[in-house]
């Protein structure tokens, strides 16, 4: 836990957040700033700063993180019409909270390239 970590202290519950489910070391909740009708956070409950940290001791938290994404995805309807999950990392990628979190963003039609 790092105290000055937005991330954690929402995990700790030092913070308010829409929290739509917790399990398996991991937590998701409704972005403050939707940038879709479905834009949910997946975070794990351990501080870790970005994807770039990630070890082969994380490889079962990831896969759960991904998992938990699709579950979340088909509970909001978005199996048939698609969804995207995205990591940014570092400062280039425009990563604004350092503890790793995978956006679920679904409900419109998604542009490529992102800008
Ligand atoms: P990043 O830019 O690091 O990939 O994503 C960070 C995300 O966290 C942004 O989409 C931003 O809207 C979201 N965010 C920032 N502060 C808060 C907060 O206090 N609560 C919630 N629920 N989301 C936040
Ligand atoms: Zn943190």
């Amino acid at each position: 836990m790092d105290n000055d970590c937005l991330f954690c202290r929402i995990a700790n519950r030092q913070l308010k957040a829409d929290i739509v489910e917790e399990a398996d070391g991991l937590l998701a909740f409704k972005d403050i700033h939707p940038q879709a009708p479905t834009h949910m956070l997946i975070i794990p409950i351990e501080h870790i700063p970005s994807v770039a940290q990630l070890t082969e001791r994380h490889t079962l938290l990831i896969g759960n993180a991904i998992h938990m994404a699709n579950r979340i995805a088909k509970e909001h309807q978005l199996s048939q019409t698609g969804y995207r999950l995205v990591v940014n990392c570092g400062l280039q990628a425009g990563q604004s909270v350092d503890h790793f979190h995978v956006h679920l963003l679904g409900g419109r039609k998604m542009l490529w390239p992102p800008g």
